[in-house]
């Protein structure tokens, strides 16, 4: 099970509104074994992946949270660029279903030859969006001005093989494959349970919250994550205005990973107000204990190892 290693964030771009010299609009492919989530491409999207080592034919599965600009405008490059790279799979987009109109803008924005498998998935209520070999993929509608979804994976849980066990109990080579299938096996002519020679192993999670003023649905998505990918627009110091524009201080991200039990948190959509995004981790480790990563473009941040 060599899986936690390709897994991994990939940053795209941690602006919030606009692009700045130092910041590309945000933008992140969430890469978990096989597949590729791509969350909220902005404006740039298509270059930052090149820039990042990634293909057009990573991406498994795209993830619009809403559809302002700095979440959606790079839609049209990776779209066009899915035809034109030939992907062969199924590429499902989940969004709001109150912004069709806005996908169908985007999905059509100028002309090519369109030829991508491009599936729509309206989002209109909390829920389970898609289950596969990946997991589960759900959404809770987000407080934001306009309709605002956030995402979580969730890994089912399984169990941890244990070497020792299954040596002392004399279960080895194609035995091992039929145990984890089957949950039995006989091996030395004594039947062998699952449970005997394997330990409950939690799935691994990562949630994705942007953007949003302070709200349980928040806490929901992150209930226990591994990874939490969160928005932290603005500081205490601009909590009136973070609470005017539904988004949150890098304190309050930190209160809602302190309060869901995350545990590598990821601080992104900085707003062009600060150009040295050091202070909003500063902010954040007043609020929260465990591991703290202030996002920067192309950055590689890695899933925490499985408990
Ligand atoms: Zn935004």
């Amino acid at each position: 099970m060599g899986a936690s290693v390709s897994r991994e964030l990939i940053v795209l771009g941690t602006a919030s509104q606009v692009p700045t010299r130092q910041r590309a609009h945000n933008g992140y492919l969430l890469r978990w074994d096989d597949q590729g989530f791509l969350f909220d491409p902005g404006e740039g999207a298509q270059r930052q992946l090149l820039l990042a080592g990634a293909a057009a034919s990573d991406i498994t599965r795209i993830c619009v949270t809403h559809f302002h600009g700095d979440h959606c405008l790079g839609l049209p490059g990776i779209v066009q660029r899915l035809s034109l790279d030939r992907v062969p799979h199924e590429v499902p987009i989940h969004f709001p279903g109150s912004g069709a109109d806005f996908l169908q803008r985007l999905r059509h924005a100028s002309h090519f030859h369109d030829q991508a498998r491009i599936v729509e998935c309206p989002v209109d209520e909390d829920g389970v969006l898609a289950t596969g070999p990946f997991g589960t993929l759900s959404a809770r509608r987000l407080r934001h001005p306009v309709e605002s979804f956030g995402y979580r994976l969730a890994e089912p849980d399984g169990r941890r093989m244990l070497p020792e066990r299954l040596a002392a109990l004399g279960v080895r080579g194609p035995d091992v494959g039929v145990l984890q299938r089957a949950g039995t096996v006989v091996a030395d002519g004594r039947l062998v349970s699952l449970d005997e020679v394997s330990e409950p192993r939690p799935g691994q999670v990562a949630a994705f919250v942007m953007d949003t003023g302070w709200c349980e649905a928040a806490i929901r998505l992150a209930e226990g994550a591994d990874l939490l990918v969160i928005e932290s627009t603005f500081l205490e110091t601009e909590a009136e205005l973070a609470a005017e524009a539904g988004h949150l201080t890098a304190a309050q991200a930190a209160r809602i990973a302190t309060e869901a039990g995350v545990r590598r948190l990821v601080l992104t959509h900085f707003s062009q107000r600060h150009p040295n995004a050091a202070v909003f981790g500063d902010e954040a480790a007043a609020h929260f204990d465990g591991e703290i990563v202030v996002a920067e473009e192309l950055a590689r941040i890695a899933i925490p190892p499985r408990r």
